[in-house]
């Protein structure tokens, strides 16, 4: 018989330790790495913007989708199907963009139909972990801070996987968005080998008591297709042009419509937006033309070596967020001011333009993590039980 996720419980947490130290997680290192004052601003300060930015939310409802899917493994295909995009919709009254909700559905409704053959058991979804954040030189836990963070899910192949994954072997399931190119020998691919969250994720599922022998990495891709223009026809299906003086344009010889535009005589084509409709059954032609390039799976694994460099990784970030917190300096980073040509959510506070105080834009969060269920310190509360210019006790201050 097939277990389900929901019957297999989850090991027994760890002995907590007597006292809860800050958790470092894969996104607050991220932030750190990027630019130490977002990571100030977010999870010292706790400050998060109020609206959040597209991207953010598409992430988000598609993730929540995937999360249905995976947890249904053993449910019919219609009902696996109906439900995930019963988890997309939007809660009564919020306001949403619809091609982007569009695209949502028809991105997990297309996931659903390319990934709903691979015999993959779903064995948990969702499972927050701590960990001992270990000092790989020595084999030291730091008690300064712990490893956190919150595993997609995990999975076991019923048969070997078309990415390489074994069969009857415990792997960790990473799902992910982008708009990068995920086509095998990609870069996104290769940055897979050094990506430190893949080996943060190892040493967590461990301390849960699930020993992955690899990672499925599974990655949906946005559609790089957008809403068109759809040209406006009169009652035969002629195209409408019109002047400058708003009246209908004729060819040269006057024998029929014009049907084209001409910027240098004012001749414009007459057209409006593509319908949320129109947009979905072209995204859906798309994808069904061209799944492997909306969806990939790669199987990753971390070798001995390849992990110790992952925790060192970790652990001297680790360390530097410690300097800049007993300094109380977190150097700003204008390289990062804007990526992907979109500003850093806190580009107008850096720029003066703003205040962190403003509620219009800025919320304060109730914990420093708040993709993680339990509240845990901030790494201002952290600070502030510390007398000033306490020794650190565990990571040695910096030699500058
Ligand atoms: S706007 Fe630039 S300097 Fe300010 S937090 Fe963002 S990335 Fe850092």
């Amino acid at each position: 018989m097939t277990a389900s996720h929901d019957t297999i419980p989850a090991p027994a947490p760890a002995v907590a330790p007597e006292r809860r130290l800050p958790l470092v997680t894969n996104s607050a290192a991220k932030a750190f790495r990027l630019c130490h004052r977002l990571y100030q601003f977010r999870y010292v300060l706790g400050v998060r913007p109020v609206a959040t930015a597209e991207a953010m939310r598409f992430g988000t409802s598609a993730h929540a989708g995937l999360e249905v899917w995976t947890s249904l493994d053993s449910a019919g295909r219609d009902e696996r199907l109906d439900r995930t995009l019963a988890a997309l919709q939007p809660a009564p009254g919020t306001e949403v963009d619809a091609i982007a909700q569009v695209t949502v559905e028809e991105l997990l409704r297309g996931y659903h139909f390319r990934w709903q053959d691979e015999p993959v058991r779903t064995v948990f979804v969702e499972r927050q972990f701590e960990a001992d954040l270990v000092n790989p030189a020595t084999g030291a836990a730091s008690r300064t801070f712990r490893l956190g963070g919150k595993m997609d899910a995990g999975v076991e192949a019923l048969a070997p996987l078309g990415c390489g994954a074994p069969a009857g072997e415990p792997l960790l399931v990473e799902h992910k968005t982008t708009s990068e190119d995920i086509g095998p020998g990609s870069t996104y691919w290769q940055r897979l080998r050094i990506d430190s969250q893949i080996s943060t994720y190892f040493v967590g599922a461990q301390s849960t008591g699930f020993d992955a022998a690899g990672c499925l990495y599974d990655v949906i891709r946005k559609p790089s297709i957008r809403p068109a223009s759809v040209p406006l026809t009169d009652e035969d299906g002629v195209k409408i042009v019109l002047n400058a003086a708003g009246e209908r344009v004729r060819t040269k010889d006057g024998k029929k419509w014009r049907e084209s535009s001409d910027a240098a005589s004012g001749y414009v084509l007459q057209a409006r937006a593509e319908t949320p409709e129109e947009f979905r059954a072209r995204l859906r032609a798309d994808i069904a033309e061209n799944p492997d390039r909306y969806y990939q799976r790669g199987f990753v694994v971390r070798l001995e070596e390849e992990l110790r460099d992952g925790m060192f990784d970790t652990w001297q970030t680790a360390r530097l967020i410690r300097e800049a917190e007993l300094a109380g300096r977190y150097p700003r980073n204008p390289d990062a001011c804007v990526r992907y040509s979109r500003p850093c959510e806190f580009f107008d506070v850096c720029t003066g333009a703003a205040s962190l105080d403003d509620a219009q834009r800025f919320r304060r969060a109730e914990t420093a993590h708040e993709e993680l269920a339990q509240a845990e310190p901030s790494a201002a509360a952290h600070v502030d039980a510390r007398p000033a210019n306490a020794p650190t006790p565990d990571l040695a201050p910096l030699p500058f």
